[in-house]
């Protein structure tokens, strides 16, 4: 489909300087195959997002991706969360189950130190983790606000 462009349609161009903006602005249509919608957008706010394995993407960086936007899995009785493609993630996948994932802090459940390990996050590696109580400090303090300053969840780009 063809649509006119309305680059020379006088009242928008007068609407437009009257805005102030000075050149030419852009959208991007939404495309719901690529972007997460609203409601899938308000259940991972909950941390209530049920999603099967074969919608989940692997990131470059062994993050998970849903669409546009990072999160974090966890699933029904499992007492952690994951951020990466451990090897409990990998495995899940593979049985081709579901997951339960969000974007916000979660009460209840604490973060995979495999995946941690996985991204090395500060500085965390499987030797230095040998040292159980720095790992286990590490997981006690850590803050998802932090992560994403690292991993930023949404939107991806
Ligand atoms: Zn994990």
């Amino acid at each position: 489909m063809r649509i006119k462009t309305f680059d020379d349609f006088e009242p928008f161009n007068k609407l437009r300087k009257k805005m102030g903006t000075e050149s030419l602005g852009s959208f991007e249509l939404f495309d719901p195959q690529r972007q997460i919608t609203y409601s899938e957008r308000e259940s991972l706010e909950e941390g209530a997002f049920k999603v099967g394995s074969s919608r989940l993407r692997i990131l470059k960086d062994k993050t998970i991706a849903f669409k546009n936007t990072r999160l974090w899995l966890s699933w029904e009785g499992h007492e952690n969360f994951h951020l990466a493609a451990c090897d409990h993630v990998q495995k899940r996948r593979h049985a081709k189950s579901s997951f339960v994932a969000g974007l916000n802090d979660l009460t209840g459940k604490r973060v995979c130190l495999e995946c941690l390990m996985l991204l090395k996050f500060d500085g965390l590696d499987a030797r230095r983790s040998r040292r159980l109580d720095l790992a286990e400090t590490i997981q006690k303090e850590f803050k998802l606000g932090s992560f994403k300053k690292d991993y930023p969840f949404y939107p991806l780009i």
